[in-house]
């Protein structure tokens, strides 16, 4: 069985990353979705378990401790993981691995599992960025921070694969999954072995 694809997306904050995340994971019934930790607080809506695992920051060190993070980084000030486990499982399993984190997460994950997608979404504009953090009702403290680390975070975009522009949602989605589509058509992706054996 091919073993499963990590597809990293990293946006700067606002841009619309768990939107999208959402429209594609419905769209794409086969792909899983990492579940990350984080030391911040619940916004309205957000379900301990679905969108993050909500931890003190005792028990996240602790979880750092015992390297049960595949990479784990702080960002805008509250700490951010991956659970290890839960990604090591998929790609044993062959489930193509969606992870939304944030630019550092993108770059060790790249040097630990160099075959991992790497996506990075842009706002159209920095004032539909404002617009975005404005629109999801975060405190003017967390726009703020979020807006002076946007432009750090739009530097790493060179070190991604691909570039995708979130302006009209759809579009993008189409985008993404287009790349997805293509990634898994890879050579090297693929059990060339059972195909041909000469040729593998
Ligand atoms: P992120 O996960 O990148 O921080 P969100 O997914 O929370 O961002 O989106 C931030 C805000 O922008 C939300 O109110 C969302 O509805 C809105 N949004 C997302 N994508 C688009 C888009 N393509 N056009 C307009 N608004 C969007
Ligand atoms: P938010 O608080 O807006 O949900 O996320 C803030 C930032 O943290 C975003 O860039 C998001 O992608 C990133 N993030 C979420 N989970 C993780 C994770 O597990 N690891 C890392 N490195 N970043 C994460």
């Amino acid at each position: 069985m091919p073993k499963g694809m990590l597809v990293i997306i990293s946006a700067p904050s606002g841009t619309g990353k768990s939107t999208l995340c959402r429209r594609l994971l419905q769209r794409r019934k086969d792909l899983r979705c990492s579940v990350s930790c984080t030391t911040r607080s619940p916004r309205p809506g957000e379900r301990h378990g679905k969108h993050y695992f909500f931890l003190t920051r005792e028990d996240f060190k602790r979880k750092i401790q015992r390297g049960e993070f595949l990479e784990w980084a702080v960002v805008h000030d509250e700490y951010y993981g991956t659970p290890r486990h839960f990604i090591d499982q998929q790609i044993k399993e062959g489930h193509d691995t969606l992870l939304a984190i944030d630019v550092q997460g993108a770059a060790a994950i790249r040097r630990k599992i160099p075959d991992a997608v790497l996506i990075f979404l842009v706002p159209p504009s920095m004032e539909s960025l404002k617009e975005r953090l404005a629109a999801r009702r975060d405190s003017s403290e967390s726009v703020a921070k979020r807006l002076a680390n946007s432009r750090g975070e739009l530097t790493a975009a060179k070190n991604y694969d691909y570039l995708v522009v979130n302006d009209d949602l759809e579009r993008a989605v189409d985008q993404v999954e287009a790349i997805l589509t293509a990634e898994r058509l890879r050579t090297s992706r693929q059990e060339l072995r059972e195909l041909a054996p000469h040729a593998a």
